[in-house]
C-alpha cells in the first residue's frame, strides 16, 4: 500500500480541504460518553490548520432511517466538544448540502473549520429511505466533492464501507489523501501483522463466530496461537458436544467450527469454562466446566483465565479483538478486565487492539496508553486483518 498521506499532498494554503472523519462516538441521555474517536483526529486537522488550509470535517453519527431518528442525531454536540477539546473555532452547520452550507465554505478564512451535519441525514429525504450517503448516490458524492479541493479520508472506522463521504468524495475530486490516524492504523495493523514479534498471540471474543470466522483462519496460519473466548467459543463448545445451556451461540457455524479445531489442532484454544447466569442481566454469576441446561455464559471462568494468563506469557505480539464476556456488566467484566491488565503488563511486546468492546474496556480502565495501539475501527481492524480491501482507503490516490 503505497496511499498518499497529508506530507504528500501538494501545496494546500488557501485551499478547501474536505476532511472526513469518524466522529461516532457513543452518547447517552445527551452526553458523548467517549470522546477517543475525537482526540485520535486532532492531529490531521491541526496539521491542515497549520498549512493554512480551510478544514470542512465530514462524519456520520449512528443510523438514520426516519425523519424523526435525526431529532438526536445532530453532530452540534461533537462540534462543540470539538471546541472543548482542542480549543478551535468550530462552525457548525446544520446542513449536508445547499445554499447555506456553499456560502459558508466560500467565505471561509484559511485555518478555520466548519463542520458539516451528520452525513447520513442524506439517508432520508422527505421522510423516504433513500441511503444516499450509505449506498454512495453518485450525485451526492460529486456535489460533496465540488465544495472542496483536496480530500483527506481520516475515518478509519468507516474505510470498510464505499459511502459517499469517502470514496464519493474521494472519486471526484482532483487530490486526495490519508490521514494520520488511518495511516497509523495501516502502519500498525498492516506492518505487526506481516511481520511479528514471536509468540504472536491472538484473542478473539464477543458475539459472533460468523463475523470473524474469515479473521480466525487468516490469523491461525500467522499466530502461535488463537484463543477464542465468549460468547464465541459456544459455538466450538457446541461442536465439542459440550453443554451450553442458553449461551449465545450460531448452530450454523458448528460444522466450520470443527473444520477449524480439526485443521490448527492446539493451535486454536477455546474458552474452559464459564461464569454463569440465569438471565441476560447483571446479576452474580456462577463457574461452571459446561453451562447447565436454563443458564447463560456470561463470562469466561477462573481456568481460562488462568490458560489465558499463561499463554500470554513472554508473548511478543498481541492482538486482541471481542471482549471475553458481556464487559459492559460489572458482575461480568472480570475475564475481560483480567485480560486487559496482563497484556498491559507485558513487556516489550507489541500490543493491539482491534477496537470495539475490547477497546472501550481499555480506555475504561485508563489502561490505553498501555498497549501499543488501540484501534480506533471494530469492523475496518477486522477486515483489514483479514487481508481485505478498505474501499475507503482503496480510493485514495497512490503516491
Ligand atoms: P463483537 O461486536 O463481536 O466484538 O461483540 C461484542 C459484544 O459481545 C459485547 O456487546 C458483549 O457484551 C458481547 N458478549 C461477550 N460475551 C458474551 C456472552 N457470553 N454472551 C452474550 N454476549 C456476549
Amino acid at each position: 500500500m503505497n496511499k498518499k498521506t497529508l506530507q504528500d499532498l501538494s501545496n494546500i494554503e488557501g485551499k478547501v480541504v474536505l476532511t472526513r472523519v469518524d466522529f461516532n462516538v457513543p452518547i447517552k441521555e445527551g452526553v458523548i460518553t467517549d470522546t477517543n474517536r475525537i482526540s485520535a483526529a486532532l492531529p490531521t486537522i491541526q496539521y491542515l490548520l497549520d498549512k493554512k488550509s480551510k478544514v470542512v470535517l465530514f462524519t456520520h453519527l449512528g443510523r438514520i432511517d426516519s425523519e424523526k431518528s435525526k431529532d438526536s442525531k445532530s453532530v452540534k454536540i461533537i462540534a462543540q466538544k470539538l471546541v472543548e477539546l482542542s480549543g478551535w473555532k468550530v462552525k457548525f452547520i446544520s446542513e449536508t448540502r445547499g445554499k447555506k452550507l456553499e456560502e459558508a465554505i466560500s467565505n471561509m478564512k484559511n485555518s478555520t473549520i466548519i463542520m458539516v451535519e451528520n452525513t447520513r441525514f442524506e439517508d432520508v429525504v422527505n421522510g423516504k429511505i433513500v441511503k444516499n450517503e450509505s449506498k454512495n448516490n453518485s450525485k451526492l458524492g460529486k456535489y460533496w466533492a465540488s465544495l472542496g479541493d483536496v480530500f483527506v479520508n481520516d475515518a478509519f472506522g468507516t474505510a470498510h464501507r464505499s459511502h459517499a463521504s469517502n470514496v464519493g468524495i474521494a472519486s471526484n475530486i482532483k487530490e486526495s489523501s490519508i490521514g494520520f490516524l488511518i495511516e497509523k492504523e495501516i502502519k500498525f495493523l498492516h506492518n505487526t501483522i506481516s511481520n511479528p514479534k514471536r509468540p504472536f498471540v491472538v484473542l478473539l471474543g464477543g458475539a459472533k463466530v460468523s463475523d470473524k470466522i474469515n479473521v480466525i483462519e487468516k490469523l491461525v496460519k500467522k499466530a502461535d496461537k488463537v484463543i477464542i473466548g465468549t460468547a464465541m467459543c459456544y459455538t466450538f463448545h457446541l461442536a465439542m458436544k459440550k453443554n451450553i445451556g442458553n449461551s449465545l451461540a450460531e448452530p450454523n457455524s458448528v460444522n466450520l467450527a470443527k473444520k477449524l479445531m480439526k485443521k490448527y489442532g492446539d493451535k486454536l484454544i477455546i474458552t474452559k469454562d464459564s461464569n454463569c447466569s440465569p438471565t441476560f442481566a447483571d446479576v452474580k454469576g456462577e463457574i461452571h466446566d459446561e453451562v447447565p441446561n436454563g443458564m447463560i455464559g456470561m463470562d469466561a471462568g477462573p481456568k481460562t483465565i488462568k490458560l489465558v494468563k499463561k499463554e500470554l506469557k513472554g508473548a511478543k505480539t498481541v492482538v486482541w479483538n471481542g471482549p471475553f464476556g458481556v464487559s459492559e456488566f460489572d458482575n461480568f467484566k472480570y475475564a475481560t478486565q483480567t485480560i486487559a491488565k496482563t497484556i498491559a503488563k507485558l513487556k516489550g511486546a507489541t500490543t493491539i487492539i482491534g477496537g470495539g468492546d475490547s477497546a472501550a474496556a481499555v480506555i475504561s480502565m485508563g489502561l490505553s496508553d498501555k498497549f501499543s495501539h488501540v484501534s480506533t475501527g471494530g469492523g475496518a481492524s477486522m477486515e483489514f486483518l483479514e487481508g481485505k480491501v478498505l474501499p475507503g482507503i482503496d480510493v485514495i490516490q497512490e503516491k
